[in-house]
């Protein structure tokens, strides 16, 4: 497995980088039908005059898209595409760190999900605030405090670092602070396509709109104690390293305790809930994880890997890159299906019950997230499908023959080689 890590976008095609029969037939091409028997031999530089590209062309991105500049032969008509990379996103950036985003607004298909990439300095700050919809983050740097209050008043600090997760529930109010050395970055996602980040419920945007006459009646205290309250929101700012992790937490379960159920979710440290010779999956759902109503998927493939066809029958999926190279079709009935490849801080986004797999193209480990607005998460494979419906039923369908049906393991994969 694992193509060539070349920078020739043409030249990493597989043997799938075909025009259609009847234009190669058409050509009189002996390749097509040499290529056709060897599935790893790379059919070459497409040379033919119907695959060549005498106009404008851009190699830079045609050489991370291989599958969109030649489409495998099994791909078919057009459906809206399901890829968009923060790179393309604007960034927003601040004394503390920097944010941008991929919502509905970018990835008109990402209609249930949003997500957002934040980097925050040592001690910077993303300023207390809420939302009306859940945040579910993932780690993929560094080191950072998080703090909420739930509604009961019930205070919530934690350390969490690379690989860890979080979820806030919607409207509680929270807050992230990089710690050393390096600060952290993270990935956001949301259970709304529409959520903007630029416009949340700001501690200091809600103060400075409040007159400074109730904000005093309010805590029955002189106005004067707001005269310093910032002109215009911090939204990330700058500030000195916060106090030790025990003491503040002690400070903020003062008389109310703690909340039930931890928004922070110790991903780094958990065993992974399935493991097989083509990686493994960690799975983070209500089930082990009571505070979310986010679920979600941490998946590593080896090189070769392949996360197995199967689609999701209770929700829509959102997907980050976090390392590696892949590729992934998405078959979205009436004969449509689409190849597109992957790289790091790529989002992808599947609607629900399309079916997809996810290939490890690279030479290293590809490292994705799965994340669900749905507490539980589920899925059906094909394998799995195919296992348990009378072998008889099946043969009459795809004629393979009943042995190899038979043969198909009672339990799901999820990544295979098992
Ligand atoms: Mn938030
Ligand atoms: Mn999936």
């Amino acid at each position: 497995m694992g193509e060539q890590n070349g920078n020739d976008g043409l030249s990493r095609r597989s043997f799938l980088g075909k025009t259609s029969a009847v234009l190669a037939a058409a050509a009189a091409l002996p390749r097509v039908g040499a290529a056709q028997q060897d599935p790893d031999m790379n059919s070459g530089a497409h040379t033919a005059a119907n695959e060549t590209q005498p106009g404008p062309k851009n190699p830079a991105l045609d050489a991370m898209d291989p599958d969109s500049v030649f489409p495998p032969e099994t791909d078919a008509g057009g459906q809206p595409p399901f890829k968009y990379p923060f790179s393309f996103s604007h960034k927003r950036i601040e004394s503390g760190g920097w944010t941008r985003e991929v919502s509905v607004r970018e990835l008109p298909i990402s209609k249930q999900m949003a997500g957002v990439e934040m980097r925050l300095i040592s001690g910077g700050v993303r300023e207390l605030h809420w939302h009306k919809g859940a945040e579910w983050a993932l780690m993929t740097a560094g080191n950072a405090r998080i703090t909420g209050v739930d509604q009961k008043g019930r205070g919530f600090v934690e350390d969490v670092r690379e690989g860890d997760l979080w979820l806030f529930p919607g409207g509680i109010p929270h807050s992230i602070q990089g710690l050393g050395p390096d600060g952290c970055q993270f990935i956001l996602v949301f259970d709304d396509g529409n959520f903007n980040e630029f416009e949340t419920f700001l501690l200091t945007d809600w103060m400075r709109h409040t007159p400074p006459e109730v904000l005093a009646k309010n805590f029955q205290v002189p106005k004067e104690t707001f005269k310093n309250l910032p002109t215009k929101e911090l939204f990330i700012f700058a500030r000195d390293l916060p106090r030790p992790l025990e003491e503040e937490k002690k400070e903020v379960s003062a008389a109310t305790g703690s909340v039930p159920n931890s928004f922070a979710f110790f991903a780094s440290q958990m065993t992974p809930t399935k493991v097989s010779a083509g990686g493994h999956v960690k799975v983070v759902d209500r089930s082990n994880f009571p505070a979310t109503n986010i679920a979600a998927a941490i998946v590593t493939l080896k090189p070769g890997g392949l996360r197995e066809l199967h689609w999701h029958p209770n929700a829509d999926e959102w997907q980050y890159y976090v390392k590696g190279k892949a590729r992934m079709t998405v078959f979205s009935a009436g004969g449509h299906a689409r190849t597109m490849d992957f790289q790091e801080g790529d989002v992808g986004y599947i609607e629900q019950s399309m079916p997809h797999y996810i290939e490890n193209k690279g030479d290293t480990d590809l490292v994705f997230v799965e994340v669900f607005p749905t507490p539980d998460y589920q899925d059906i494979s094909l394998a799995e499908w195919l296992a348990h419906t009378p072998s008889r039923l099946v043969n009459q369908h795809i004629a393979t023959g009943e042995d190899f049906l038979r043969n198909i393991p009672r339990k799901e994969a999820v990544v295979v080689p098992e």
